[in-house]
């Protein structure tokens, strides 16, 4: 497995693989390899002839207040799991490299980019296309894997891609969780042991929702509000927010007739977690 730290010698390595007429996936991540991580390479691998991983906590995508320098890392412990996993080359940048002095150019996915977690998280997904933008004329993968547990992302990762014209195959993959329901996050790290009972809170309010519209409702202001009852009367919770929105636009919906997208986002003591489940009446 190759440890490349240079845009150049990514570029390098990956033209080398082309060269061989190899097909590439890239998974890129920020590292604290967790068992989604591993799902997203199991993918990755299984789809392509070489497998790339990214590891890079990018700075543009948090906020001034943010947990960027916070931010859990494990470098050795992941590139273990990446080597068991079959990855064939991890791309580690420092951010230097990544924006060097004189750096200015932003990619703006415009209205995705401006429902659920675009609101309490300005400048996100700007900072999110950017860099997968970055990553992708870097490596030239023919595919890219994602985690659906970031539906928003994923969608906003599509769009630019269709939008731009990216010849880039993007893969979404189901949500990860552990067996009490909690999604996989590397923000899991944390939670004291009061609050990691408290956090299984999201994915139970979602399966509230879930039973809610089983059982024909279609209000989305009635599912809301029993879905913030259940967050609330779990200790340590504070809700960012509570959405039912089309999975197509994230647009609130008013009735609940076809799909939608159940998506929460929760702060639970100082780590900050989202969810998501797509529903049909
Ligand atoms: P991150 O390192 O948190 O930026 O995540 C890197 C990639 O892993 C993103 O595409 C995420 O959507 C995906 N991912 C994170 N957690 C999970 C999970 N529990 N299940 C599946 N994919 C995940």
């Amino acid at each position: 497995m190759e440890l490349i730290e240079t845009v150049d010698d990514m570029r390098r390595w990956c033209e080398g693989q082309r060269a061989f007429g190899k097909t590439i996936a890239l998974v890129p991540t920020m590292g604290f390899l967790h068992k989604g991580h591993l799902e997203l390479l199991r993918v990755g691998r299984y789809l392509s002839d070489v497998l790339t991983l990214s590891i890079f906590v990018n700075p543009t995508q948090f906020g001034p207040s943010e947990d960027c320098e916070a931010y859990p890392r494990d470098l050795e412990g992941d590139l273990s799991k990446a080597r068991h996993a079959g990855v064939d080359s991890v791309f580690v940048p420092t951010v230097k490299e990544m924006y060097p002095s004189g750096y200015q150019t932003t990619i703006n996915v415009e209205k995705l980019a401006g429902h659920l977690c675009g609101t309490s998280r300005p400048g996100h997904f700007e900072g999110v296309a950017t860099v997968v933008a970055k990553l992708f004329n870097i490596v030239r993968p023919h595919l890219a894997v994602f985690g659906k547990k970031d539906y928003q992302q994923l969608k906003v990762v599509r769009r630019m891609v269709e939008d731009l014209n990216m010849d880039i195959q993007i893969v979404g993959v189901p949500t990860v969780r552990e067996p009490d329901g909690l999604a996989m996050s590397s923000r899991n790290r944390y939670l004291g042991p009061e609050e990691r009972k408290s956090a299984t809170c999201l994915k139970k309010s979602l399966d509230l929702a879930d039973e809610m519209i089983s059982r024909g409702e279609t209000d989305p202001q009635k599912i809301k509000r029993a879905m913030k009852e259940l967050i609330l009367a779990h200790s340590f919770t504070q809700i960012d927010y509570v959405s039912i929105c089309d999975p197509a636009t994230l647009e609130d919906v008013d009735v609940i007739q076809g799909k939608v997208l159940v998506a929460v986002a929760v702060k639970v003591g100082r780590a900050r977690l989202i969810d998501n489940s797509l529903l049909e009446p």
